[in-house]
């Protein structure tokens, strides 16, 4: 590197945001320069990947001839191209609803049971990302295309002077003067501590519905759920998809469980505590947590009779609050990718998608933009939509939380963010060019979920019989809510919460 040299854009942080934008770039004609303080491969969260997200990285593929990303978009491809590069087979989503004590139970009509299919077979499918894997091979494709990319890096001062970033770093265990200049920065941090810091922003956990914490881990040997279900004699011969195969949901009484599998046999698996329903005792000590739970739930427990943590991250992680929004996301010469300026909840699995949809946006507006002053005002126009995707996606997961007492509910809940995700691929799939995430922009459909979300809000309050016998009203306003959206039969009583059939065809 030369000592000064000077980049269009820095971007700080190589998790697969910040390497694909760092190569979209590049693919743009633009001198780029990647950091990242830590080395892949290394331990990350965020591993369900969604229909959406696949369908952007397709999108990206085409538009910056980056063929490898459409090769990681479809699991079929992924295996024929990249078998080293751990995934898993992601066929939909799935819930089970446990009560504290008891083994589980549900019935011939899937009373306790909810599979949702997103995709319509194997080779189509989308993906569990190991993304220590998935990362660490994103890194190796922008080394690939000559981008500079400095591991083992943090910053250490930044200066703005004459519309240039002067750019200080201390490198591995050098503490040396190396420097650079840029343009532009992206932080692709994926917290808020680095704007925090160099560009005086705040971050807040104010103004969210959602309040949840988690511990989380990967572990092998765990038990399969569906050999668990096959076992205890439940009926599955009408099962869209292994469950196994899934963005697994354990529902219980503190909040959920989520289960993901890689072909590897390492399991993701992590408590979602529900914080609006009194706070988890994991700051003290996640493992005793995390095995107190267990021990309530002895259907879950099983799965987990002899597993052990595996070596990365070779403990249980716990989030503290998950909820945070930055109060701005852009400045002068400087801009946050999605999530570094805010996140929700693992629920739905919003978070990678949301990202790609950030770095599309986020290119559109650095390749387009005629001049600074014109940059400036477009990074306004993304601020506030990322800021309302956020709001929409809070409602969403919040009205899964405000129900998840009550499974009925619960699934009709769901279906609001079936609703509009389905509404996105497909006006996505029809070439319309929706500025939005999930369509946060559609007014209709986020009255809609703001409805909803306030009639589960009332519902909630109301004393056990009461709520009970509301409930049935409460599925009813969801069903006819979500008519103008709802093209793939959702809450369609005969399909029993069985749904083979949502999966977007592209
Ligand atoms: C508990 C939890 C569960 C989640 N589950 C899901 C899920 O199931 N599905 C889903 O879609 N999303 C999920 N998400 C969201 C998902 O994690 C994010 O969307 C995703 O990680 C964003 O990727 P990124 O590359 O932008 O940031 P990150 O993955 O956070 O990567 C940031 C990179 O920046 C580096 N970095 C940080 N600070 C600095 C610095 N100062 N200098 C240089 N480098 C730095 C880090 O080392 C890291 O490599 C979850 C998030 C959490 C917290």
């Amino acid at each position: 590197m030369k000592r000064s040299k000077q980049y269009d854009f820095l971007i700080v942080g190589s998790g697969f945001g910040g390497s694909i934008m760092a190569m979209c770039l590049a693919k743009s004609g633009y001198e780029v320069c990647l950091v990242e303080k830590g080395s892949h491969p290394r331990f990350a969260i965020g591993e369900s990947s969604t229909p959406v997200a696949d369908m952007i990285l397709r999108d990206l593929a085409d538009q910056y001839d980056l063929p490898f990303l459409n090769e990681i978009s479809r699991y079929g491809e992924w295996q024929k191209n990249h078998p080293e590069v751990v995934c898993g087979l992601k066929r939909g989503f799935s819930y089970y609803p446990h009560k504290s004590g008891e083994r589980f139970s549900s019935d011939g009509n899937h009373s306790n049971e909810l599979l949702v299919a997103a995709s319509v077979d194997d080779v189509n499918s989308d993906t569990n990302w190991l993304r220590s894997d998935v990362d660490h091979f994103l890194v190796q494709q922008v080394k690939r295309l000559g981008i500079d990319y400095f591991d083992n890096t943090e910053i250490s001062s930044l200066k703005r002077e004459d519309q240039v970033w002067k750019v200080q770093w201390n490198h591995g265990k050098e503490t040396s003067d190396l420097s650079i200049q840029a343009k532009w920065i992206i932080d692709a941090t994926g917290s808020p501590a680095f704007s925090e810091k160099f560009f005086g922003t705040d971050s807040s956990s104010s103004g969210f519905y959602t309040n949840s914490s988690a511990i989380y881990s990967h572990f092998e040997a765990t038990e399969k759920w569906f050999d668990y279900l096959q076992e205890n004699g439940f009926y599955t011969d009408d099962y869209p998809y292994n469950p196994d195969h899934s963005a697994l949901h354990q529902l219980i009484d503190e909040g959920w469980i989520w289960m993901l599998r890689f072909n590897n046999d390492l399991l993701s698996a992590g408590i979602v505590f529900d914080n609006n329903d009194g706070e988890p005792g994991c700051e003290l000590n996640s493992e005793s947590e995390w095995n107190r739970i267990l021990s309530k739930y002895p259907s879950v427990q099983k799965l987990f009779e002899y597993s052990v943590i595996s070596e990365s991250p070779g403990k249980l992680i716990y989030s503290g609050r998950l909820q945070r929004r930055l109060n701005r996301t852009f400045g002068d010469g400087w801009v946050a990718l999605n999530h570094t300026a805010g996140f929700v909840d693992p629920l739905h699995s919003t978070g990678i998608a949301f990202t790609l949809s950030g770095v599309e946006r986020l290119l559109q507006i650095l390749n387009d933009s005629k001049d600074d002053e014109d940059r400036m005002r477009l990074l306004k126009v993304f601020e506030r939509s990322l800021f309302r995707e956020l709001e929409l996606t809070d409602k969403l997961v919040s009205a899964c939380y405000l129900s998840r007492s009550h499974f009925r509910p619960f699934s009709a809940s769901v279906m609001l963010y079936f609703a509009a995700t389905i509404n996105y691929e497909q006006k996505r799939l029809s070439g319309y060019k929706t500025h939005s995430f999930l369509c946060a922009d559609d007014e209709e459909l986020t009255d809609i979920v703001e409805d909803c979300h306030k009639q589960l809000q009332h519902w909630n309050c109301l004393s056990g019989r009461e709520k009970s016998r509301r409930a049935e009203e409460l599925i009813q306003l969801i069903r006819e809510q979500i008519v103008p959206y709802n093209s793939a039969g959702l809450m369609d009583k005969n399909k029993k919460n069985m749904y083979w059939h949502t999966a977007v065809m592209f």
